[in-house]
């Protein structure tokens, strides 16, 4: 796989994972690099064969703007989502942001787009007419949904098209058009925009779209994710839209609507306490919480007995665990719930409280509402509070069916 091969972790880990090869082109430097390259066969991707040199050297290069590295290595900078050649006349990032790649595949698989400014598509983009056509094609419509038959449409010929993208990207157009939608979905997430057609749009398909998207949320790039994790990150699909689960092997410690709009910083506030050690994975508690959201989606329970890890000062936790006494079809409202926790006046901590939450449905914020029955407000959005209430009083009239049996 191109992608891994090519990678170059930019945190200078030695760990097994990505241990570097020492390469020819370490050795003897760049230029003997090619030269091998050249003979040991030639071709479109032979510089794939080879590992990159380490991030330092890249990075050095990267600040001279150094062209012998033009088409041999490409940087994406995870602060702006963006694929760079060495030689971009922009203003350079800082290493910590950069991840080098080998390939402009590599890059667009990890989630970035193409540099508005260095124009690294360029070359493929001249070498053959038709991906050029397409290429611009994608970039003016960057959030359609392409399919075979705009290809068709276009007047291109789909296996001619299909085999000159793998060659040149190591993916079809379809596959870079669907990262593309993807990448822009999240921004749009992350800027707080337009929520919901973002999450309609960038629905995860796969899991390198949710780590590229993870990576996105985080603001690192994608080859950074996994080493010697604390907590792992997992994605969920639900009826009400994709979730993010935070877990450990005994808690868990997140569950957001991945449209959310605290959740960037509810990320970074685990990814400080961890020290930079989330990664994406999956755990038991993972796995737990899943058959637990897929029972209660599909109307089969509405008990969660996942442990939880709570973040959060002791009144949030105190009101956290009151609000998990409130069955499933009753709401209160937050002085109701300050009354109960025998804090009548503070109402405003409470719903505070209530605001900071973030295992959604499993500590049930969404079944406070406003002291006149009006739904109030919800991190999720109000669509979503009124679905998840509509979904429990199908639960409360099975519980009320099964006392009077
Ligand atoms: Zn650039």
């Amino acid at each position: 796989m191109p992608a891994v091969l090519g990678q170059v972790s930019n945190r200078g880990q030695p760990g097994p994972v990505r241990q570097q090869r020492i390469t020819i082109s370490q050795k003897y430097g760049i230029h003997a690099r090619f030269q091998a390259a050249i003979e040991s066969g030639g071709g479109y991707n032979v510089h794939m064969l080879f590992d990159l040199p380490d991030h330092g050297t890249l990075y050095q290069a990267l600040l001279a703007r150094d062209a012998d590295y033009d088409g041999q290595a490409y940087v994406g900078v995870a602060t702006t989502g963006v694929f760079c050649r060495l030689t971009c006349p922009a203003r350079k990032p800082k290493s910590e942001n950069c991840t080098f790649y080998a390939s402009v595949g590599a890059c667009i698989e990890a989630g970035f787009r193409a540099c508005k400014r260095c124009h690294p598509l360029e070359p493929m983009a001249s070498a053959d007419p038709a991906i050029g056509a397409l290429l611009a094609a994608l970039e003016a419509r960057p959030e359609y949904r392409w399919s075979e038959g705009d290809i068709a449409r276009l007047g291109f010929d789909l296996s001619t098209i299909r085999r000159s993208f793998k060659r040149q990207f190591g993916m079809t157009f379809l596959e870079m058009a669907r990262q593309r939608r993807l990448r822009g979905g999240f921004e749009t997430i992350s800027d707080g925009g337009k929520v919901i057609d973002a999450q309609i749009d960038a629905r995860f398909e796969s899991a390198s779209a949710f780590r590229a998207a993870f990576a996105q949320l985080l603001g690192r790039a994608p080859g950074t994710l996994d080493s010697s994790a604390m907590l792992y990150a997992d994605w969920i699909a639900t009826p009400l839209g994709d979730m993010i689960s935070v877990s450990d092997e005994s808690q868990l410690h997140l569950l957001e609507f991945v449209d959310r709009k605290a959740l960037k910083a509810e990320l970074s506030k685990l990814d400080k306490l961890t020290k930079g050690r989330i990664g994406i994975g999956k755990t038991a508690i993972g796995a737990l919480i899943k058959v637990e959201l897929a029972a209660f989606f599909d109307g089969t329970s509405p008990k969660f007995t996942t442990p939880l890890a709570y973040h959060g000062a002791p009144f949030a936790r105190r009101v956290w665990d009151e609000l998990r006494q409130i069955p499933p079809g009753v709401t209160f409202s937050y002085s109701q719930i300050a009354a109960r926790i025998g804090r009548p006046t503070a109402t405003r901590a409470v719903a505070r409280a209530n605001g900071a939450n973030q295992i959604a449905l499993v500590v049930p914020c969404h079944r406070v509402i406003g002291a006149d029955g009006s739904l109030t407000g919800y991190g999720g959005g109000l669509w979503r509070k009124q679905k998840l209430l509509e979904i429990e009083r199908h639960y409360k009239q099975q519980a009320n069916e099964s006392t009077m049996s």
